[in-house]
């Protein structure tokens, strides 16, 4: 079940978050249940519910989630590699109803995942 939209309230400041990055189109900030010793979120301030929701004017923005994915990884030592992950809908292991992407590293990422 997708539970209530808290990266909503985090974007609205309604919410605490530990934030790594933001800028006008996005968010990153830290999980707040790490998978991994780094463990961020990017988000998009834009409401979208999953990654199936994605439009062709979104395209530029997706881009621009990846390219923040880079600074972060290589500002937060990721230098020998991570992973970026987006589950979508309940099938594909997604919680939260807003579109978001997972920065993953700080250990060996086994392969595939559960
Ligand atoms: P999903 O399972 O939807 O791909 O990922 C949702 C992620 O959001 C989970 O890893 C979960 O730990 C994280 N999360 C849920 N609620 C909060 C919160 O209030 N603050 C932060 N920082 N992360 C959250």
């Amino acid at each position: 079940m997708l539970a209530d939209n808290v990266f909503k309230k985090i974007i609205d400041k309604q919410i605490p978050a530990r934030l790594v990055h933001e800028d006008e189109q996005c968010l990153a900030f830290h999980d707040i249940g790490p998978k991994a010793p780094v463990h961020v979120l990017i988000i998009p301030r834009k409401e979208i519910r999953t990654h199936d929701d994605l439009q062709p004017e979104d395209a530029a923005l997706v881009g621009h989630m990846h390219l923040i994915a880079v600074k972060l990884a290589r500002d937060l030592g990721l230098h020998d590699g991570y992973r970026l992950v987006i589950n979508c809908k309940e099938r594909g292991g997604q919680t939260v109803p807003h579109l978001h992407m997972h920065l993953l590293g700080g250990r060996d990422l086994t392969w595939p995942p559960g």
